[in-house]
């Protein structure tokens, strides 16, 4: 895809850059993660923009039930809606945070 002109963020009139973001979607009760998706943000302000094309591009990406279908699988973490879960749990991730 071409190099796309966001211009100027319309709340703070700073240059918008391009960045790539992981958009996660649900699907009939599964969690697709589209993977790097083109998208102008605002540096300043966090202002984000979608174009029309990348916008399409999604739709037609969530349409098409062989690719998702076909696509690799990550595990997420289901963690239960109540306090101190796991606290005998050894997990190197465990200490991430603390
Ligand atoms: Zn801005």
């Amino acid at each position: 895809m071409k190099p796309y002109n966001y211009g100027k963020c319309e709340i703070c009139n700073t240059p918008i850059k391009e960045i790539l973001v992981n958009q996660d979607f649900w699907i009939k009760g599964e969690l697709v993660v589209i993977v790097d998706v083109p998208i102008g943000a605002c540096p300043q302000c966090g202002e984000k923009i979608v174009q029309a094309d990348v916008g399409h591009i999604i739709l037609e990406i969530l349409n098409d039930h062989k690719a998702i279908a076909c696509a690799p699988r990550v595990e997420v973490p289901n963690v239960p809606f109540k306090k101190n879960n796991f606290l005998s749990c050894t997990s190197s991730f465990a200490k991430v945070g603390e």
